[in-house]
């Protein structure tokens, strides 16, 4: 999750009046465009191969050969789910905002069956869970908890602010949750799947969620992390978060850098380079050790910023 206009300097009360007049205006002539959304579209997208070119809500790029990144750039997580494709079955890994109509871009990209299994089960990455029949979910009461879905986390998505350009025509944000769904098999830690061709395997990445996890394709050299890493400043504020697991999470993430090709991160921008996971390892250890400074503390969080990386976390009492 990766939304900083919260992080802005505090705003008058003008302000917020007047960002709220506009966004009322918005509703009615969709001409309001928050801060984040000037800065799209992003840069690296440009070298991607871009699929499905007229879908609205969601981007599709193929990313590597049958596996494709499904981006949702118009709301503010900007979150990244994708499609990995094999000759017997695909898998889902994540399911977006629910906002978008997911499986009508899933049975484009594919005709064999789909399993569904999630990086983690914040309301941002599960969106679309309940219309997959296969879901494999982590045996962690956090995951059982999400499974019954939300109304709270789901209407702070689309809050003013939130969307940039137009919502699906049949998208009704009044009524907009995180529907429950069903987990149709609890998995675990070196949990594989065989795809037909290629086999996708399950590494424990606790941390940002007790159940977050990544997703590796040795074969092929791809490294899917969730919201274990992704190129924004990554979320370690809340209950729910566990530092000193997720050091370990991506120590283990690291010690793979050597034989992987692709880092897939869930927010922003779909690829990076493996250099980032060492990175990864310096920048949390530096933060935690006290050697990084802390930006403005804004809402009870701060950033931290080590080199390429970033982290938005509690502010210190
Ligand atoms: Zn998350």
């Amino acid at each position: 999750m990766r939304k900083l206009k919260c992080l802005c300097a505090p705003v008058s009360v003008l302000s917020v009046l007047s960002i709220f007049l506009s966004f009322s205006a918005a509703a009615q002539t969709s001409s309001y465009m928050p801060d984040w959304c000037k800065a799209l579209p992003r840069p690296e997208y440009k070298t991607l191969q871009r699929v499905l070119p007229n879908e609205t809500w969601f981007e599709v790029y193929k990313v590597a050969p049958a596996t494709y990144a499904i981006y949702e750039p118009h709301q503010s997580e900007e979150t990244i789910s994708y499609l990995i494709v094999g000759t017997k079955q695909a898998l889902l890994f994540d399911t977006g905002m629910g906002i978008g109509d997911l499986q009508k871009i899933v049975r484009q990209l594919t005709s064999r069956p789909v399993v569904v299994l999630n990086s983690h089960t914040h309301d941002d990455h599960v969106g679309d869970n309940w219309e997959f029949t296969y879901v494999f979910g982590m045996d962690t009461a956090f995951t059982r908890a999400n499974a019954k879905g939300s109304v709270e986390d789901a209407q702070a998505e689309v809050a003013p602010g939130e969307i940039c350009g137009e919502l699906p025509a049949k998208f009704d944000a009044k009524t907009y949750r995180t529907k429950p769904w069903h987990i149709s098999l609890l998995v675990k830690d070196g949990f594989k799947v065989n795809l037909g061709g290629r086999t996708v395997e399950i590494i424990a990445t606790p941390g940002h969620t007790p159940d977050a996890i990544s997703l590796i394709d040795r074969e092929n050299g791809l490294l899917f992390t969730g919201d274990t890493y992704y190129p924004a400043p990554i979320w370690l504020y809340r209950p729910e978060t566990d530092l000193d697991a997720y050091v370990a999470s991506v120590k283990k993430l690291a010690a793979l850098a050597p034989s992987v090709k692709i880092i897939l991160g869930a927010h922003n921008v779909p690829v990076a380079s493996p250099d980032v996971l060492p990175e990864l390892v310096t920048a949390i250890e530096s933060v935690r050790a006290g050697k990084v400074a802390a930006g403005e503390p804004h809402d009870g969080k701060v950033i931290y910023k080590a080199g390429k990386i970033s982290f938005l976390m509690k502010a210190a009492k």
